[in-house]
C-alpha cells in the first residue's frame, strides 16, 4: 500500500474517529433541542461541503462548456438525489428515533435495519472519497480498496 492510499484510508478514519470520540466526554444525555442543534449543525456542514467541496468544482471542470458548465453538476445531483430516494424508499432500515421502519416492509431484525439505515448514509460519503481519490490519479481498484475496505 502506498503513501497516498495510506492517506486516503487516515484522513477520514481520523476525521470520524474523531467526531465519535466526543461520545466519552458526555456524563449524561443531551437534550432534545441540543440533539436537533447539533444535527442541524452537521446537516449544515453536509450541506456546505457538498456545494464547496463537490458541485462548484464539478462546475468549474466543465467551464469548457460555457454558460452550460453547470449541466453535469446539475444532472448528477439530480441521479444521485433520486438514487439515494429509491433506496430509501426500497431498503428496509430504521432512522433514529423511529418507531417505524421505512421501506419495504420486512421481518429483519431493529439492528439489521439501522445497520442498513448506516449503509445508506455512508453511499454518498463513500463515493466522495472514492472519486476524489480517482481524480488524484488513483486507479479503479485503489478507490474500490480504499473505499470498500
Ligand atoms: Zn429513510
Amino acid at each position: 500500500m502506498n503513501v497516498s492510499v495510506m492517506i486516503g484510508v487516515l484522513i477520514p478514519f481520523i476525521g470520524t474517529s474523531f467526531g465519535a470520540a466526543f461520545v466519552f466526554f458526555m456524563k449524561r444525555q443531551l437534550g432534545r433541542s441540543v440533539q436537533r442543534a447539533l444535527t442541524g449543525f452537521a446537516a449544515g456542514v453536509m450541506t456546505a461541503a457538498s456545494v464547496w467541496s463537490l458541485l462548484i468544482p464539478a462546475i468549474e471542470q466543465s467551464s469548457s462548456m460555457g454558460v452550460f458548465a453547470f449541466v453535469p453538476a446539475f444532472v448528477g445531483f439530480w441521479i444521485g438525489t433520486l438514487f439515494l430516494l429509491v433506496l430509501d424508499k426500497t431498503v428496509p432500515h430504521l432512522h433514529m428515533f423511529a418507531e417505524k421502519a421505512e421501506g419495504h416492509k420486512s421481518k429483519l431484525a431493529r439492528t439489521t435495519m439501522m445497520l442498513l439505515a448506516v449503509t445508506l448514509h455512508n453511499i454518498p460519503e463513500g463515493m466522495a472519497v472514492g472519486v476524489l481519490l480517482f481524480a488524484l490519479g488513483f486507479t479503479v481498484m485503489m478507490v474500490l480498496d480504499v473505499t470498500l475496505g
